[in-house]
């Protein structure tokens, strides 16, 4: 029996994988495509939470060195009339771009496009003892009081569990007889991918992570893949059957000769799964909900998802938690999608065609008289697009069942040493009691995650010093899950506390 099946291996059902694998569980990735997609390259923004859990399977300074685009390359989102044309304004530290070193993340974010990810998680899964891809489709699945059979590409396989990682057309989505809902934008999209041998050098604004194209004629942005010639751009509101290569040059602002690589129309689509489990089948990422790109959330808040369902697994399976922690994941997970899809759809409202002038195309004159304006109205829709940190780090756990009153949120995160220590590599992989060690609530939950039998690593934080304590307004300690968000603050009964967290009560 496979302790973990996991249908779909984009890059949520990869995490899934290193996830449990990080717990030493085991599990298999049925995915049908035996190369990652290079000319899809979809996702583009890493967010900085997203490269904090990365960094926490050994994978951040990976992605970060394989990346084309240093991060220290731009943080910047140039508004223009076309890629060569009159800037009208710019907005910096985008996407927590700029936060290396900051005490406010372990990890700043970063420009990667979505198949260097895969790729990168391909490479750590087929590397990792514990978790393997299998090529094939899942056709179906049923569960019962012991395990789930999942037909693959034909063929019975028996699991424990099953995590549905199989995209927007999820077969697990409907094997538990779950349902999207939400709309989609009636707006198209189309995204090319090409290749202008010397485009860059001609670029008026120097390096920016997107150039938006606020032209009344094309609206769109375009951004590079690659410090070479390789380029991105999205047409706002055109179809499929559009020319390419017009469109690009559209984008652009000049007829240049530009080889296309790829095309890929989209529209944008607000969907929420009505419930994300089964009793032993859950869904994870795109398969439980779709957001649109506008923020670069999509796959990030999959992520999320997979380190999630991956921990409470891994805990239920290695024997120290009991099945009722899986309960704990749809109440935690659905709410952030719901806020983000509500956040992402915000950010649509206003894209270049809503905020471009007429003007804007008109002679020096008649663009100096709009560009002002423009730009106000820029900086006032676009600012919560570029800078969401309080979504990416700052959702929290409050009111689940597996969070003690007054926490849930991720620790607070800071450096303990220059040269790059941070707190959360202290934190082991169980859970771990940080603050004040001295303190008498320490010692009692020492003894009880010993007596319960739940792995718990200590790290003694005295505080208070110049620096945020993990826990401010708590007795000085912190219990900190294996996904470093806080399920306790030291009131009360440690073992009722860890009882509690860890779906015992
Ligand atoms: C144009 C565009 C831009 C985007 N930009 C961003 C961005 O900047 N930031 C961001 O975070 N997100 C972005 N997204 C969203 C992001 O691409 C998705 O959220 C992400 O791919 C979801 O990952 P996933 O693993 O859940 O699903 P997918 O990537 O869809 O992976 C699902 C996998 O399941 C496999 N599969 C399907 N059916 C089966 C089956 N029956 N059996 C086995 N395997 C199966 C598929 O082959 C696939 O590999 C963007 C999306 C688009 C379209």
């Amino acid at each position: 029996m496979i302790p973990v099946l996991i249908a779909g291996g984009g890059p949520v059902g990869l995490a899934t994988a290193l996830e449990l694998a990080h717990h030493g569980v085991r599990s298999i990735v049925v995915e049908p495509r035996t190369e990652v997609s290079w000319l899809r390259p979809r996702a583009k923004t890493t967010s900085a939470r997203t490269m904090e859990l990365f960094r926490r399977w050994g994978l951040a300074a990976v992605i970060r060195e394989r990346a084309p685009l240093p991060v220290a390359w731009s943080d910047e989102a140039v508004f223009a009339t076309s890629l060569l044309g009159r800037e009208i304004t710019r907005i910096g530290g985008c996407f927590g771009l700029d936060l290396a070193g900051d005490d406010l993340v372990a990890e700043p974010g970063q420009q990667v496009a979505q198949p260097l990810v895969e790729q990168v998680l391909r490479e750590a899964v087929a590397a990792s003892p514990h978790a393997s891809l299998y090529a094939g489709r899942v056709e179906g699945m049923r569960e019962d009081g012991d395990g789930v059979s999942v037909t693959v590409s034909g063929r019975e396989m028996r699991a424990e569990y099953v995590v549905g990682c199989d995209g927007s057309r999820s077969v697990t989505r409907s094997a538990i007889g779950a349902r999207y809902e939400g709309r989609d934008d009636a707006r198209p999209n189309f995204n090319v991918v090409f290749r202008a041998p010397g485009l860059a050098e001609r670029v008026p604004h120097g390096p920016a992570v997107h150039y938006w194209v606020l032209s009344p004629s094309q609206p769109g942005l375009v951004g590079r893949l690659d410090l070479a010639d390789t380029w991105w751009c999205i047409g706002q509101g055109v179809a499929g059957d559009a020319d390419p290569l017009l469109l690009v040059r559209a984008l652009v602002g000049d007829d240049i000769d530009a080889e296309v690589l790829a095309t890929d129309p989209w529209k944008a689509r607000m969907l929420l799964a009505d419930r994300y489990a089964g009793d032993r089948v859950f869904l994870a990422g795109d398969s439980a909900h779709q957001n649109p790109p506008w923020g670069g959330h999509g796959f990030n808040t999959g992520i999320g998802d997979a380190v999630n369902i991956g921990w409470r697994l891994a805990a239920v399976l290695n024997g120290w938690a009991p099945p009722a922690l899986l309960r704990g994941y749809e109440p935690e997970r659905r709410p952030v999608a719901e806020r983000t899809i509500a956040e992402a759809a915000q950010n649509m409202a206003t894209l270049a065609p809503e905020v471009t002038d007429p003007r804007l195309a008109g002679d020096d004159d008649a663009f100096d008289e709009a560009r002002p304006s423009v730009a106000a109205a820029v900086e006032r829709a676009k600012d919560s697009e570029f800078h969401s940190l309080d979504l990416v780090l700052g959702y929290t756990y409050a009111g689940s069942p597996h969070i003690c009153d007054g926490a849930g949120e991720r620790l607070p995160h800071r450096w303990l040493a220059p040269g790059g220590e941070s707190l959360y590599d202290r934190l082991g992989r169980g859970f771990t009691l940080v603050g004040d060690l001295s303190l008498p609530a320490a010692a009692d939950t020492i003894k009880a995650a010993a007596d319960e039998g739940i792995p718990l690593d200590t790290w003694h934080d005295p505080g208070p010093g110049p620096d945020p304590r993990p826990a401010p307004e708590s007795n000085g300690l912190a219990l900190v899950r294996p996904d470093q968000h806080i399920a306790w603050k030291g009131e009360g009964d440690p073992r009722a506390a860890l009882r509690r967290a860890t779906g015992h009560a």
